[in-house]
C-alpha cells in the first residue's frame, strides 16, 4: 500500500507539527481536532495558525498550506475512509485514545494505518481491548517538537504490528517526510527521552549541587561538550518548566524503580516556585533567563532575583569545544567536577541500557543526535573519551560499569574495519553499519576515507572521483585557508581529471559566514591592504568557481549565510535541505556582502524579473531591499522566490540524502546552469539618490539607527553604481571591485567597529 492521504487526529503542537509536515512533502492531510461551540473547526485552525508562527514556520511555503484540510472530528470524522494513515496524536489520556481507536475501526479503511504519537503509553496498553486485525496495522510514530526540524522519528513496533506496516512506515517517514527514522523496542520513554531527559536532570541537578550559576551550567553543558548552546537551564526555558516538570513526572510513572533516573528526577523546590509564579520560561517571558531592558538577564538561584547575564568567556570552555570534551574532564576544578558529575553519569546510563532497549549503540547515539541535536551520541562521547580512561575514572568513584561498556575495554564502541563502519554489538561482536539506499552522512563517511588535503578549518576528499570540500573550522566561519582549501580542490578537479566538486558537510550549519575575528584582525593591526587582498582572495576563488567546466554543486544544510552563502551562491547547482536558511546578513554588523553577494544579488534579480536595459531600477531596488535588511529565506521554496537561489537549484526534504543527490547532481552535469554574467547598463545617481532619500526618511521615522543608513547607502551605491551617470557600463569585475572599496570604507567607522565588536564579544551586534 502506498500512502497518499494521512489524517491527523489532536491539533494540538505535536498534530499540527505532524500535519505541517505531511503538507511540506506535498500529501494531502486532514487535521482533526474536537468541535468547539461556535466555530467547530477552530482547534484545527488554531493549530494551522501555529504553523504560520515566523519566528518557527511549520510550513515551508504558502503551496504547503493547501495540502492541509481542517475540520472536527463530529463533521469530518468520515473523511478518515479515504486515509491511508492516521496519525493520532490527541492528549496523552489512555482512556481517551482507546475511544478514539474504535472509533477509527469502525471508520478506517482495512488497510489503513493507524499510529500514535504517545511519549510514554506503551502499545501493549493502548491496543489491548483492539482485534488482532487493528493491532496488526498499528505502531507509535513518535515525533519530536517542532516536527518540521526535529530530525528524530522513533518508529515503534507492537507485538502484533505487520512487518509490512513498519516498512511503509520506515520508508514514508524517511523518505517523504525527511525523518531519521530510529527503530524501538516498547521500552519506558524509548531512546530520545529515556537518555535525553537523564541528561538534562543530570546537569541540573549538578548545578544546584555545586553551586554553578545558569550562565556557567550552559556554558559548560553545550557546546564544549557538543552539545547546543541552550544548555540545561537555557532548555528548560525553551521547552516550558511547567512542561519539562510533566514530563519528568511521566518518567518517573513509567520506568522502573530501580531505574537510575529516580535518582535525577527528585523536584527542586526554587523551580515549583517559579512555576507558581508564572516563571515558566520563554513562553511567559521569564524563566532562568528572561530579556531585561539593557538585554538578557539570569536569574541568580541564591536570592531569586535577575540581573544583568553578561556573554561567559570560560577559557576552559573553549578549549573543550576546539580540542575535545576530556580537556574539560581532566580539569581537577568545579568546572571539571560538574562536567564529570554529568557524564560519567549520562553516558554510563545510556551504556547501561543495552541490551535492554537494542543490542547495539547506533539507537541511542542517533536519538541522541537526532532528537536532541547532539553532534555525537553518548557512546561516540566514550570513544572520543576513551573506553579505558572512562571505565577506570567510574572505578575509582566506585560508580558501576554497565556489561556493554564493560565488554568495549581496550576498544571502543565504533570501529573502521576494512571500509567498513561498523558498531559493538552486546556480546562483544561487531556489526556494519548500514542504512538505506541513498542515505550517505558525511560525519560517518569521513572516517572511511582520508583527506586528499586538510587544514584546521577545511578538507577536501576524493569521492571515487569527485572532489569534495568540508568547512570545519568553529560553526564553519571562513577565512584564507578555508577559501586556499577550496581553490586547491578546484585546481585538483582540473589538474587530474575529476568529475565534479561538491561542497558540503555534515554539520549543524553549512556556514556562518567569513570569521568575522579575521576582519577584526585587520582592521585592530590597520591592514586594510590586507583587508582587501582577502576579500579579492575571496572573490577570485568563488568567482573561479563558478566559471570552471566541469560540474559544481553546493549541498548546504542548517544556515548559510553571509560568506558561506556568497560561495553557495557561485556553485553552478544547489542542492540544499529543505530546512536550509539562506541569506546575505552583513548589514548586521555594519559591512557589505564583500565576496560577490552584492553582484549575484543584482544579477539573480534582473533574472527572476527578466528586466532590460530599460527598467534595471526595478531589479536594483529589490537588491538594495534583500541586502539592506539583511533578509533571510527560511525555506528554499521562499528563497527562490528571493532571487536567492536559481530554478535549477533545488532541494531535499531527507538531509541524510543530500550528499548522494550532490553526487547524482554531478553525474548529470544538464542540471548544471552556467554564470552568465554580462555587463550592464546601471541607473546611477538618480536611483542611487532616491534610495539614499528613502534611506534617510525611514531613520526620520524612526524605523533605522543612523548607521543603518550609511551601511544601507553602500549597498545602494554597489547595485546602482552610486554617482555615475545612467547609462553607464559596469562589468561583473566592476561590481566585485564597488564590493570592495564599500567594506573597507564601512570597516573604517567607527560604528561598524563597534557592531563586529559586539557580535564578536557579546554574541550580538548593537544597533547604532
Ligand atoms: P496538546 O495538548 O498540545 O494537544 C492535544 C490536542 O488533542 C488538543 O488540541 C486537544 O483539543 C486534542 N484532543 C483531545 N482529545 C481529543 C479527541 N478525543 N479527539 C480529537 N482531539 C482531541 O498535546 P501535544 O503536546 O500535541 O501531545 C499530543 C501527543 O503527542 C501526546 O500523546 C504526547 O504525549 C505526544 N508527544 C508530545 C510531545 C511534545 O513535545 N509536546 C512530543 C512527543 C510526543
Amino acid at each position: 500500500m502506498k500512502i497518499n492521504k494521512v489524517a491527523v487526529i489532536g491539533a494540538g503542537t505535536m498534530g499540527a507539527g505532524i500535519a505541517g509536515q505531511v503538507a511540506n512533502a506535498g500529501v494531502e492531510v486532514w487535521l482533526l481536532d474536537l468541535p468547539s461551540d461556535d466555530n467547530p473547526n477552530a482547534l484545527a485552525e488554531r493549530g494551522l495558525e501555529r504553523l504560520r508562527d515566523p519566528d518557527a514556520p511549520g510550513l515551508m511555503s504558502k503551496e504547503a498550506e493547501s495540502f492541509i484540510h481542517v475540520g472536527n472530528t463530529r463533521d469530518n470524522f468520515d473523511e478518515l475512509a479515504s486515509c491511508d494513515w492516521i496519525a493520532e496524536a490527541v492528549v496523552e489520556r489512555l482512556d481517551i485514545k482507546k475511544d478514539l481507536y474504535r472509533r477509527l475501526d469502525a471508520t478506517c479503511h482495512k488497510e489503513a494505518i493507524i499510529t500514535s504519537n504517545t511519549s510514554t503509553i506503551p502499545i501493549k496498553l493502548l491496543v489491548e481491548d483492539m482485534p488482532p486485525a487493528f493491532r496488526k496495522r498499528f505502531a507509535i510514530t513518535h515525533f519530536f517538537n517542532p516536527v518540521r526540524f526535529m530530525r528524530l522519528l522513533e518508529l515503534v513496533r507492537g507485538e502484533d504490528t505487520d512487518p509490512a506496516v513498519m516498512d511503509i512506515l520506515d520508508r514514508f517517514c524517511e523518505e517523504r517526510l525527511g525523518k531519521g527514522v530510529v527503530p524501538c523496542l516498547d521500552t519506558p520513554g524509548f531512546l530520545g527521552n529515556r537518555v535525553g531527559v537523564f541528561a538534562i536532570q543530570c546537569a541540573l541537578h549538578a548545578a544546584f549541587e555545586l553551586g554553578l550559576t545558569p550562565l556557567e551550567a550552559d556554558a559548560l553543558f553545550g557546546r564544549p561538550i557538543g552539545i547546543p548552546k541552550t544548555g540545561v537551564f537555557g532548555l528548560y526555558d525553551l521547552i516550558g518548566i511547567d512542561l519539562m516538570s510533566d514530563v519528568v513526572q511521566s518518567l518517573v510513572n513509567i520506568l522502573p524503580e530501580n531505574d537510575a533516573f529516580h535518582a535525577e528526577a527528585a523536584k527542586i523546590p526554587l523551580m515549583t516556585r517559579m512555576i507558581e509564579n508564572g516563571q515558566t520560561g520563554n513562553k511567559q517571558g521569564k524563566g532562568f533567563y528572561r530579556d531585561g531592558e539593557n538585554g538578557r538577564e539570569v536569574l541568580n538561584l541564591d536570592n531569586e532575583t535577575y540581573q544583568s547575564a553578561p556573554r561567559l568567556n570560560l577559557p576552559l570552555a573553549e578549549k573543550a569545544e576546539k580540542d575535545g570534551v576530556k580537556h574539560l574532564l581532566d580539569d581537577d576544578g568545579l568546572y571539571g567536577r560538574f562536567a564529570w558529575r554529568v557524564l560519567s553519569r549520562t553516558l554510563s546510563y545510556a551504556a547501561s541500557l543495552i541490551p535492554e532497549v537494542g543490542d547495539n549503540p547506533v539507537g541511542i547515539d542517533d536519538a541522541m543526535k537526532l532528537g536532541y541535536n547532539w553532534v555525537q551520541g553518548p557512546m561516540e562521547l566514550i570513544d572520543e573519551i576513551g573506553v579505558d580512561y572512562f571505565v577506570s575514572r567510574l572505578q575509582q568513584d566506585g560508580m558501576p560499569v554497565p556489561e556493554f561498556l564493560a565488554e568495549a575495554r581496550g576498544s571502543s564502541f565504533y570501529r573502521v574495519h576494512g571500509d567498513q563502519l561498523q558498531s559493538r554489538i552486546a556480546g562483544n561482536h561487531w556489526r556494519g553499519i548500514k542504512h538505506a539506499e541513498g542515505i550517505i552522512r558525511f560525519s560517518e563517511k569521513r572516517l572511511t576515507v582520508k583527506p586528499e588535503n586538510s587544514c584546521e578549518v577545511a578538507s577536501w576528499y576524493d569521492l571515487d572521483g569527485i572532489a569534495m570540500v568540508e568547512f570545519h573550522s568553529k560553526a564553519n566561519a571562513l577565512d584564507a585557508d578555508s577559501m586556499a582549501m577550496l581553490d586547491d580542490a578546484i585546481s585538483a578537479v582540473e589538474q587530474k581529471g575529476m568529475r565534479g566538486l561538491i561542497v558540503h558537510n555534515d554539520a549543524q550549519h553549512f556556514s556562518c559566514g567569513v570569521n568575522l575575528q579575521c576582519v577584526r584582525d585587520f582592521f585592530r593591526n590597520d591592514d586594510l591592504d590586507g583587508l582587501d587582498q582577502f576579500l579579492a582572495n575571496f572573490q577570485n576563488t568563488v568567482h573561479r568557481m563558478a566559471n570552471v567546466d566541469f560540474p559544481v554543486v553546493a549541498a548546504p544544510v542548517g544556515l548559510s549565510i553571509g560568506g558561506g552563502f556568497e560561495v553557495v551562491l557561485h556553485a553552478k547547482q544547489v542542492i540544499c535541505h529543505a530546512n536550509s536558511v539562506t541569506g546575505l546578513v552583513e548589514s548586521l554588523v555594519g559591512v557589505v556582502p564583500g565576496g560577490g553577494g552584492c553582484k549575484e544579488t543584482l544579477y539573480r534579480w534582473i533574472e527572476l524579473l527578466q528586466c532590460g536595459d530599460e527598467d534595471i531600477a526595478k531589479a536594483c531596488w529589490k537588491a538594495f531591499m534583500n541586502l539592506g535588511y539583511g533578509k533571510t529565506a527560511t525555506s528554499p521554496i521562499i528563497a527562490k522566490s528571493q532571487a536567492m537561489l536559481r530554478a535549477n537549484d533545488r532541494f531535499v526534504i531527507n538531509r541524510d540524502r543530500i550528499l548522494s543527490e550532490a553526487i547524482a547532481a554531478i553525474e548529470n552535469p544538464s542540471e548544471q546552469k552556467a554564470f552568465d554574467r554580462p555587463d550592464l547598463t546601471l541607473p546611477g545617481k538618480p536611483v542611487f539618490e532616491e534610495m539614499c532619500q528613502w534611506l534617510a526618511d525611514s531613520r526620520d521615522k524612526g524605523i533605522f539607527m543612523p548607521h543603518d543608513v550609511n551601511v544601507g547607502s553602500e549597498m545602494a551605491r554597489i547595485v546602482t553604481g552610486g554617482d555615475v551617470e545612467p547609462g553607464t557600463v559596469w562589468s561583473e569585475q566592476d561590481f566585485y571591485d564597488a564590493e570592495r572599496r564599500s567594506f573597507l570604507s564601512l570597516v573604517q567607522t567607527d560604528a561598524t567597529r563597534e557592531r563586529i565588536n559586539t557580535m564578536l564579544d557579546n554574541g550580538s551586534p548593537v544597533r547604532n
